[in-house]
């Protein structure tokens, strides 16, 4: 077999292999019409070299001129496609410019078919027999064909189609593609058509070889077709190996689902399907099997969470995207379990909701705990508030006994006055005076307590502490005077307003200063109580009650506040208690201790008006 020979069936061959593989391709894929459009280019070229050696063989010029007319049918289509390729695989080229090459390699066509006996010549005259590779091939020569100019024209525009697409891929980034491409593509077209024509021109003696360049194109157009199969398959692998670690991620999180007890569930709005976890199935009852509808689900919700529930469910599909809910479910088998759940929804690129993903798990260990601790404290509350009471009926008794012991004095001084023949009225009427007074007190002690076991707050209003403390001696000095008690009043000047509840106020100092009067009683000489009112620093008044009795031995000190801590035979141990409440209540601090000289001090302090303090 010549050289010649086999030099062009193995590019035939190797065109249509490759033509064949990307056929496949395409029919694999449809979408891949660059492959459709190389194979077609490819077979056009394997056609070509075909009537190349058809020429290079011929014995007779009508041979010559018949191969040289069927040679330009898979020219024109392998600038067709050369067209289409680019087009497609550089994503470049002006289409009025390709429709252009189109138009003008078609009318060539024609005129090949229509004109002379080709497009080249008019007419083939008669052949020459030149060596080539070796042998001995024919040429044509002859009258030519003005129309051939159409056909350059065609090809002249083909490149500068395929340069153009090229620098457009160029810029805009694609710099490997728009030099191979179209670099080459622009380079073997303008060969393989530079050589034609120095043949036809008869500038060159040799036969017609654009196959040989043709192939060089459709070897580049392969090349970067097989380039990117190879990329997909690099990256068909990275997908399988990215996929193998979602799924071994999955199987990792579905594990540490289980593990935590959770369940998850997906519900497919647009299919309308829900797909869950065993463990989610086995949390709300339903078989691995067994179909999951949204209403089904529901039903297993305790009536009274139910309908919160499907409320969470829909809003969180119309409005913010997500839910959080917890509820009682009931099984199948009667059992009460404790839910929590949470979810978001996914929504398309137009807003509408696609997915609701959902994760649940049972708390009803939790919520058994919670309702623990929840018994407990109201244990503690119930027991809290027992023993408040229990104070403030102490103390009610206690405070009750002062106006109502000094009511009875009075009342006995009077029947010693009416036991007079002539009974002095006025005296009397203060008598009656002062009973109604320690009445009204009585009356605003009970009322107040009762406005505490009430849990009513403390009416605070702006009090003048000087006159509240002036006012609370004067109460205080007739029982004072019956104890031969000297009380000491000392206010400084200009005291400024606190916050306070009178009545409560009142009732600390007042006993304060019978726990005094107590204390100096046991046989002192000038037994004597001090009152004083200050300044304490710039944001608080403070009040102490003072005496010279017997004081507080040191391990008492930390337990007089203590409830029902008393040393008295008839104490209650409640006075304290209760003032150390009434005080903490108005912001203040209340304490004891022992005077230097002898004796005990208790002091409190109010803090002073806001208003006031910042003057
Ligand atoms: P009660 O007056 O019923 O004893 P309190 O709570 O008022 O209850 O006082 C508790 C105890 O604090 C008193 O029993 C007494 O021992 C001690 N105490 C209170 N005030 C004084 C004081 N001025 N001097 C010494 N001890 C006091």
């Amino acid at each position: 077999m010549s050289l010649i020979t086999i030099i062009w069936s193995m590019l035939s061959s190797a065109c249509l292999t490759l033509a064949g593989i990307n056929l496949l391709i395409w029919c694999k894929n449809p979408k891949a019409r660059a492959n459709l459009v190389f194979s077609l280019a490819a077979v056009s070229t394997a056609a070509f070299a075909f009537c190349e050696l058809w020429m290079m063989w011929a014995e007779t010029t009508t041979a010559f001129a018949t191969a040289l007319k069927w040679a330009a049918l898979p020219g024109w289509l392998v600038s067709l496609s050369l067209v289409g390729f680019v087009h497609l695989y550089l994503r470049a080229g002006r289409p009025w410019l390709a429709w252009t090459v189109y138009g003008v390699r078609t009318l060539a066509l024609l005129l090949n078919f229509m004109v002379g006996q080709n497009i080249i010549f008019m007419e083939i005259t008669h052949l020459r027999r030149i060596p080539f590779l070796g042998e001995t091939v024919s040429v044509a020569e002859g009258v030519r064909n003005p129309w051939m100019v159409v056909g350059q024209l065609g090809l002249v525009l083909l490149v500068v189609f395929i340069a153009d697409a090229g620098v457009t891929a160029w810029r805009r980034g694609d710099r490997r593609k728009a030099l191979t491409v179209g670099g080459s593509v622009v380079f073997f077209t303008i060969v393989a058509t530079g050589q034609s024509l120095l043949v036809f021109w008869g500038i060159v003696q040799a036969p017609i070889t654009a196959s040989l360049f043709f192939f060089g194109v459709v070897a580049v157009m392969g090349y970067e077709l097989s380039y990117d199969a190879l990329r997909a398959s690099l990256l068909d692998r990275q997908l399988q190996v990215s996929e193998a670690g979602l799924r071994e991620s999955e199987e990792r999180m579905n594990l540490a689902v289980d593990g935590a007890h959770f369940g998850i569930w997906i519900r497919d709005l647009v299919r309308n399907q829900i797909w869950a976890t065993d463990s989610w199935r086995a949390l709300f009852g339903f078989k691995k099997t067994e179909p999951l509808e949204l209403e089904s689900i529901l039903q297993r919700i305790h009536s009274e969470d139910r309908d919160v529930v499907r409320m969470l469910l829909a809003r969180a599909i119309e409005n913010n995207g997500s839910y959080e809910a917890e509820y009682r479910l009931i099984l199948p088998n009667g059992e009460m379990h404790w839910i929590a759940s949470h979810g978001r929804v996914e929504f398309d690129v137009n807003g509408k909701p696609i997915l609701v993903r959902g994760l649940s798990h049972d708390i009803t260990e939790r919520k058994a705990a919670g309702q623990e601790t929840q018994n407990l404290r109201d244990e503690i509350a119930h027991v809290g508030r027992v023993s408040m009471m229990g104070q403030l009926a102490s103390a009610l008794a206690h405070e009750i006994s002062q106006p109502l012991g000094a009511i009875l004095r009075n009342a006995e001084a009077a029947e010693l006055f009416l036991q007079n023949a002539s009974p002095d009225l006025d005296e009397i009427r203060a008598i009656l005076d002062d009973i109604k007074k320690d009445d009204q007190r009585a009356g605003s002690v009970i009322d107040r307590m009762r406005g505490l076991l009430k849990r009513h707050s403390l009416e605070k209003r702006p009090v003048e502490v000087g006159e509240l403390v002036g006012d609370t001696v004067a109460l205080v000095r007739a029982d004072a005077v019956a104890r031969q008690v000297k009380l000491e009043l000392e206010i400084q000047d200009g005291l400024p307003l606190v916050s306070a509840d009178r009545v409560h106020l009142q009732q600390v100092l007042i006993n304060l200063i019978f726990n005094g009067m107590d204390a100096v009683n046991n046989g002192l000489e000038a037994p004597r109580v001090r009152v004083t009112a200050q300044l304490d620093g710039a944001q608080a008044v403070e009040i102490a009650v003072s005496d010279d009795g017997h004081g507080i031995p040191a391990d008492e000190l930390v337990h007089i506040f203590d409830p029902f801590f008393t040393t008295k035979p008839n104490g209650m141990g409640m006075g304290l208690p209760i003032s150390r409440t009434i005080i903490e209540a108005h912001g203040g601090r209340i304490w004891a201790e022992n005077n230097n000289g002898g004796g005990a001090v208790f002091r409190f302090t109010l803090p002073i008006l806001d208003e006031v303090a910042t003057k």
